[in-house]
């Protein structure tokens, strides 16, 4: 016998039948496409941005991102419930398409039908078991948020509409399927291939008659018809129109390097206003963004800021940019924002790392506090301020006279390239490195290990001003370009096609943001520098065991994936690392990125102090870092955390110099 069902069992495939259900299905896309072009509205009321170049690439992206769900499995638990879900309704949709497409097109109007033989028994039974995931996966889901309540996780009057249409007609959907197979497949072998709808006709045909269950099946085929209906036209209007934004948000996702912020044409007299005051000053896609944002409260989950009880989430701040868009787009977006929240952020790009639906966080702070600073002249406190006369007078921060900024190579024979600019590498040296004690002596270790390899490092000493990635952070784009332009031309006018840092800001800033203003010499990280040494054999060390924990700093990590090479120059030296919970790309920030390294951190609790704790519960007695910021919020944090005497904070190139041989 030729495996099939009839299609229309029951329901009849006449005019009384095709006519309500198409006019039913052209009444819900039009609902949709109608809500869909309001909101088009709404985003094209942000500024230009073009986020289209590369179709191919960015098209591969999307299907893959969404084919795959790779970035909605990179949180397991509700990342792995949400994928199968999702797997099983595209099933289900395929399948349900593929019935449609038979009944009312290839069989009407070609005698053809596919549905049959062993592609059908395989099609029942693909379905079957989708169906049958998405409706376990769904309730896991629906216990979770309506039972477990993960503390942050908010249920709207969204979530309680969709979620119940979804799950009704998931249910409705095997009912029928039941209510057939009882009156037409029990007996037959065909059934095996729906174990679970053969296990509902088995329930429900031993309580109900015949004619009962015909009446059945007609009127959840009817409802099961109305609700999918029903949810295709809510789309737009519930925050279940992520289905379609989050993915073509993959589309539209920013191709640059990792936080690479927009460099502002601070020479084009037609702009009358810098940052972000009003959503309308925001682009079109950070309005989008608002509408691919799921509320899963991954970002909040990692934000060292909502962390530590300031009044920053990520969540909440993308959310809000979308409620004024769409309701009130003239309201000031900073004070409803709050510029405490502002002013809150790291930069550490934990949010963004996280996102499913890959929202850009950062830039949207980075735009309101570019207005706050070169439009109102406001900074989170006086201190930031006065740092910032700082580096206009002196070129640090730290209130320390140019002319010194060399002083730290004294006795090392370094030169600086105004007196020989004949060296392998230019170590571009940083601030904190070159005027903070503690980092003064990180300095001069990298300079003796380049040295015990044979590698001749030059400086810019007094020449070299702060790279400006605080101040630009903070908001200050024209003093971040005044510095970035002056550094530039003199490593241009020394022909320096190498540069070395041991701050992960400079290096971040030096090697994406200054391509924008003209630098092309190649930018390493000391880290990476020294592990290439390791690995040619250059660094002649001799490895003493010792236990330590990593922590991986946020522009070294997150904001350029160099989670490898630090680790190798610990192994390197003999070190054991015992990781702490939140390590590599989930690592939690030391609180000193984003400009806040100038700012006294007076709201919640303090992020350094927490972070230390956790390397402390490790059990090691070292935490090694790579940058002058991380190890002075840990010099700092050990005291707050009362482990000074058992846990010790170093950068990578201290316990390599004392392991250096010959
Ligand atoms: S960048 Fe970091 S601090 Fe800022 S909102 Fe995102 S997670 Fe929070
Ligand atoms: S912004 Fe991204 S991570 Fe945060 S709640 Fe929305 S979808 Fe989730
Ligand atoms: S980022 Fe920091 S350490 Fe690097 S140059 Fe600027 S202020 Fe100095």
């Amino acid at each position: 016998m030729e495996f099939t069902r009839e299609i229309y069992w029951n329901v009849g495939h006449g005019v009384t039948t095709l006519a309500p259900m198409y006019l039913l299905a052209l009444a819900a896309v039009s609902v949709l496409v109608y809500g869909a072009f309001r909101r088009i509205r709404i985003y094209r009321l942000g500024q230009p941005l073009k986020r289209s170049d590369q179709p191919a690439v960015r098209l591969a992206a999307m299907v893959r991102n969404v084919l795959l769900q790779t970035r909605v499995l990179r949180v397991k638990g509700p990342g792995v419930a949400h994928a199968i879900f999702f797997w099983g309704f595209v099933a289900l949709f395929i399948g349900t398409s593929l019935i449609v497409v038979q009944a009312d097109f290839t069989h009407l109007l070609f005698d053809v039908v596919f549905l049959k033989g062993t592609f059908y028994k395989i099609f029942s039974i693909v379905l079957d078991i989708a169906g049958g995931a998405a409706i376990l996966m769904l309730s896991g889901l629906l216990v979770r948020r309506w039972i477990v309540r993960p503390q942050g996780l908010e249920t709207k009057r969204d979530d309680v509409i969709m979620h119940s249409l979804l799950f009704t007609i998931l249910l409705t959907g095997f009912l029928i399927e039941g209510a057939r197979m009882a009156v037409t497949e029990i007996n037959s072998p065909l059934s095996y291939w729906s174990p679970l709808g053969l296990v509902v006709a088995k329930g429900l045909g031993v309580s109900m008659t015949e004619p009962s269950l015909l009446t059945l099946h007609r009127g959840l085929w009817w409802l099961h018809l109305l609700l999918a209906m029903l949810f295709i036209s809510l789309i737009p209007y519930t925050k279940f129109r992520h289905m379609l934004t989050t993915s073509m948000n993959y589309f539209f996702a920013d191709r640059g390097p990792v936080g690479k912020l927009v460099t502002v044409d601070l020479e084009n007299e037609e702009i009358e206003t810098f940052g972000a005051r009003q959503v309308t000053e925001l682009s079109w896609k950070d309005i989008f963004d608002s509408d691919a944002c799921t509320l899963c409260k991954r970002c909040q989950d990692r934000c060292p800021a909502f962390a530590t009880d300031k009044p920053l989430s990520p969540m909440k701040l993308i959310n809000r940019i979308g409620e004024i868009a769409a309701t009130n787009p003239a309201m000031d977006l900073i004070d409803a924002v709050t510029k405490d929240a502002i002013w809150s952020c790291t930069t550490c790009c934990a949010c963004q790392d996280i996102c499913p639906a890959s929202i850009e966080h950062v830039n949207k702070i980075i735009e309101m506090r570019r207005n706050l600073v070169l439009m109102e002249g406001e900074f989170p406190g006086e201190e930031v301020m006065a740092a910032m006369e700082q580096v206009e007078v002196n070129g640090n921060p730290l209130g320390m006279g140019y002319a010194a900024r060399g002083d730290w190579a004294e006795g090392l024979n370094v030169p600086s390239l105004a007196d020989d600019p004949h060296v392998d590498v230019l170590y571009f040296v940083g601030c904190y490195a070159s005027f903070d004690k503690r980092n003064m002596k990180v300095a001069r270790d990298f300079v003796t290990l380049c040295h015990a390899a044979d590698i001749k490092v030059g400086i810019l000493g007094k020449e070299e001003k702060c790279c400006g990635e605080p101040v630009r952070k903070m908001g200050n784009e024209y003093l971040y370009q005044t510095l970035a332009v002056e550094n530039i031309e003199t490593l241009q006018k020394y022909g320096v096609t190498k540069i070395v840092t041991s701050c992960p800001h400079c290096f971040n800033t030096l090697a994406k943001d200054y391509r924008d203003l003209g630098l092309t010499a190649h930018v390493e990280s000391h880290a990476v520098f020294l592990a290439g040494l390791v690995q040619e054999g250059k660094l002649p060390l001799r490895p003493e065991s010792f236990d330590c924990t990593y922590h991986d700093s946020c522009y070294l990590g997150r904001h350029n994936g160099i989670y490898a090479a630090p680790r190798q120059l610990i192994k390197a030296a003999g070190g054991h690392i015992v990781e702490m919970a939140k390590n590599r790309d989930q690592a939690f920030c030391c609180s000193a990125g984003g400009g806040r390294i100038l700012a006294e951190e007076k709201l919640g609790t303090r992020i350094n102090i927490k972070r230390v704790e956790m390397a402390a519960a490790t059990g090691a007695q070292t935490l090694l870092s790579n940058c002058p910021f991380c190890l002075t919020m840990f010099e700092d944090g050990v005291k707050g955390a009362n482990v000074e005497e058992s846990l010790r904070p170093r950068d990578i190139t201290e316990i390599l110099v004392e392991r250096l041989s010959g």
